[in-house]
């Protein structure tokens, strides 16, 4: 993610700030869309994505949860906390406070992952997940260790936990919404796409794609500044030395991108500068200008 030097023909033409074409998998590797899916689920599965992040209604009694009221006390704290956070916005009082925990229970209330029931719990557990539950941060070993005997925290435990910042990832509604349809016994995966949810144009298409390998542009003489934020462009004429992409790289008239040119010999020498970089002697500054100062 910087810029870098490279070597190419003195004539190499490419457009500056346009990704080189090798870099790019061709269109020939796009796929149509999975006409039965969105996202490679099941009808079933993706039913239950939906209901996950209360994207359709949710009714938190179909899970066994007990609905949460303004007056759960994690509800009502969160309440406080964010009317003293923001009094501008939300106003203070007793009266902004209990408008505020009616919200947040009505949020919490309209999707599934507030609403675990024990057996969408163990399936997490089983998976390795709940982290937060099942290891402690060990002084000793400076890293977290396992609870012995392994921790099992309820459902009621993990959905007041669910309310915090940090919460369920993507990772655990995948595992809970694939253990649901396995115990229901239906599939979770599309079956028209296999998951993919994109089809092939043509039989071998995928196998292409991943066979398919980038390639750099033609070496040569040339020397040429490149970005690599995106995935490769040319930045700068093709100069027929280092020296003249170092004059090009310091030239006042550039502005923002001046660098002295002994900065920019280095740098050039060097052959790759992240975009910034920061050090204790320098703060922040850009990554040409450190690669250059630096001593090796
Ligand atoms: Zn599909």
């Amino acid at each position: 993610m910087g810029r870098e030097v490279r070597r190419v023909p003195i004539d190499f033409d490419w457009p500056l700030n346009k990704v080189w074409q090798g870099f790019l998998s061709p269109d020939r590797f796009d796929e149509d869309k999975c006409p039965d899916c969105t996202s490679g689920y099941s009808p079933r599965a993706q039913n239950l994505y939906d209901l996950w992040y209360g994207k359709i209604p949710f009714d938190p009694t179909t899970t066994g949860s007990k609905p949460w009221q303004p007056d759960t006390p994690a509800i009502r704290a969160r309440a406080e906390r964010n009317i003293a956070d923001a009094p501008d916005f939300y106003g203070s009082g007793e009266h902004a406070i209990a408008r505020e925990a009616q919200r947040l229970a009505d949020h919490f209330n309209s999707g599934w992952l507030h609403h675990l029931n024990q057996e969408d719990v163990n399936a997490l557990l089983d998976a390795g997940r709940l982290r937060d539950f099942t290891h402690r941060w060990s002084e000793e070993t400076r890293k977290l260790e396992k609870i012995d005997p392994p921790a099992k925290p309820s459902a009621a435990e993990v959905n007041e936990w669910s309310l915090s910042g940090l919460g369920h990832d993507g990772i655990n509604a995948h595992i809970v919404i694939r253990a649901r349809c396995a115990r229901e016994g239906v599939d979770d995966t599309c079956a028209t796409c296999d998951g993919h949810s994109t089809l092939e144009k043509y039989e071998g298409q995928r196998a292409e794609a991943e066979a398919w390998e980038q390639t750099d542009p033609p070496k040569g003489d040339g020397w040429q500044l490149w970005e690599t934020v995106s995935e490769g462009s040319p930045v700068s004429p093709v100069f027929a030395s280092a020296d003249g992409l170092a004059e090009w790289m310091s030239d006042p008239e550039r502005g923002d991108r001046w660098v002295p040119q002994e900065v920019a010999a280095k740098f050039i020498a060097d052959g790759w500068a992240p975009s910034f970089v920061g050090s204790s002697q320098t703060g922040l500054v850009s990554g040409v200008e450190w690669s250059g100062t630096r001593e090796d």
